[in-house]
């Protein structure tokens, strides 16, 4: 059995460091920042199963200049790092062709297929069970006319996987979420969502897993490289490992490891923002989708969480809570009772590929080393099956069906 390190204790660092453990290897996650709040923590808390449509596609192009227009809208580029952006952008471009894009809907499928099973699994791994409440999902609509396109669609994609959706118009949707007293004109329900524990809980109890078995610990990546007897990581306090094996598992800041390893990626953030109010006043009985305006409301236990949109911009520039604010005020045109004070505000950074398609792969050249990062707005539904996918991979079991998601397509 090999000893294995994993750079970043996010949700793909952890799930994959739980399968390693179960397969008998030795694990040494190292993660820099153990009580920080990166998007594994802050996400909205959704396994989104029906989601298999990538973010690059012909009808995703054709509403970018209308939300381009609204600053604060769903989607925004902070045109300081438009230089910095545009082979990414470039990528997006190409990838939306139609057929690009049903090839990556095809890849996102094969994932989708295993994802609650996977999440099951992987809550025995760590001994979380009940971690994942069946809710289903509404998207609200201001016109018949979008409701109408929209789940002719999700129809469509809910034949794939076996989810149901109905069609509802504004009475029925307010029946079913009575918080919604404002106007709207009809809503799409999907059975295929579920929510989560509080993601916070559910990453600290990944963690807690893996410190109990001593596969987890405090240390900043400085550098990796790979040697003649193993990968050697070498850390910002000077501190020095060899592995057998590495997997790169951290977020956005992989790419830099992935420059290290010799290789390159198209890899930056699509950062997100939220408000969370705690023991809200405003009970909502599913999750509700406003995805004419990018954004969406989870009712935890004890939590409500609004937020979404798309600021594509450098990891650090600074956040821009106004576009928080701004998700707010238009969730109060369909929720006027939404509190006014009290929420904590919060950006993410969603480590996203051009093609929406995650990297799960090993080193074209160098089996000794893995990737899993790139999940963009999905990276919570999928941690369960990437981390079993890494896994096998690792141990050096061949598989074919990955090839859409091998780091080789940006060589
Ligand atoms: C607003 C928002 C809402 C979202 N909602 C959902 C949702 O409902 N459902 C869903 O499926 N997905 C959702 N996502 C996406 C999901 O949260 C991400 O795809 C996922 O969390 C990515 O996990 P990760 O482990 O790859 O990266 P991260 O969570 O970024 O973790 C990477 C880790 O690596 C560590 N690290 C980085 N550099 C180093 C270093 N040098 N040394 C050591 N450690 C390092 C970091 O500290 C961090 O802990 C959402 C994201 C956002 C922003």
């Amino acid at each position: 059995m090999a000893h294995i390190g994993i750079v970043g204790g996010g949700l793909m660092g952890c799930a994959t460091a739980l399968h390693l453990l179960e397969q008998g290897h030795s694990v040494t996650v190292l993660e820099r920042d153990a009580g920080g709040l990166p998007a594994s923590v802050g996400n909205a808390g959704i396994l989104a199963v029906p989601e298999i449509d990538p973010l690059a596609r012909p009808d995703m192009l054709l509403s970018v200049p209308k939300w381009l227009l609204d600053p604060l809208g769903p989607l925004t580029v902070r045109w300081q790092d438009l230089p910095a952006l545009t082979p990414w952008l470039m990528k997006f471009l190409f990838s939306a062709r139609p057929g690009k894009a049903a090839q990556s809907r095809e890849a996102m499928l094969f994932l989708m297929r295993t994802a609650e099973a996977d999440h099951v699994r992987l809550g025995a791994l760590a001994g979380v069970s009940g971690h994942m409440r069946d809710t289903g999902a509404l998207t609200v609509f201001d016109s018949v006319a979008a409701r109408d396109k929209v789940f002719a669609h999700e129809a469509e994609n809910a034949r794939l996987i076996g989810h149901n959706v109905e069609k509802l118009d504004a009475g029925e949707a307010r029946r079913r979420v009575p918080a919604l007293k404002g106007a709207f004109a009809g809503a799409v329900f999907n059975d295929g969502y579920k929510i989560f524990e509080y993601p916070l809980t559910f990453l600290r109890r990944l963690q807690a897993a893996l410190r109990e078995r001593e596969a987890f610990t405090d240390a900043n990546v400085a550098a990796v490289g790979q040697r003649e007897n193993g990968i050697a990581v070498r850390t910002e306090g000077g501190r020095k490992f060899i592995f057998d094996r590495l997997v790169v598992a951290a977020g956005v800041w992989s790419r830099r490891f992935v420059a290290d390893l010799g290789l390159k990626v198209l890899l930056e953030t699509e950062r997100g923002y939220n408000t969370t109010f705690m023991n809200p006043s405003t009970v909502l009985d599913m999750p509700v989708f406003f995805s004419e305006h990018g954004f969406v409301a989870t009712p935890f236990e004890n939590a409500l969480r609004i937020g979404g949109a798309v600021e594509l911009a450098s990891p650090d520039a600074p956040a821009n809570y106004r576009r928080a604010a701004a998700m707010r005020r238009k969730m109060r045109r369909y929720v006027p009772d939404l509190q006014e004070e009290g929420g904590t505000e919060w950006m993410g950074r969603r480590p996203s590929t051009p093609d929406s398609i995650p990297v799960i792969s090993l080193h074209p050249r160098d089996p000794r080393v893995a990737f899993a990062f790139g999940h963009g707005h999905l990276g919570l539904t999928l941690s369960a099956t990437t981390g079993r996918h890494v896994a096998r991979l690792v141990s050096g079991e061949d598989d074919s069906a990955l090839a859409p998601f091998s780091i080789a397509r940006f060589q």
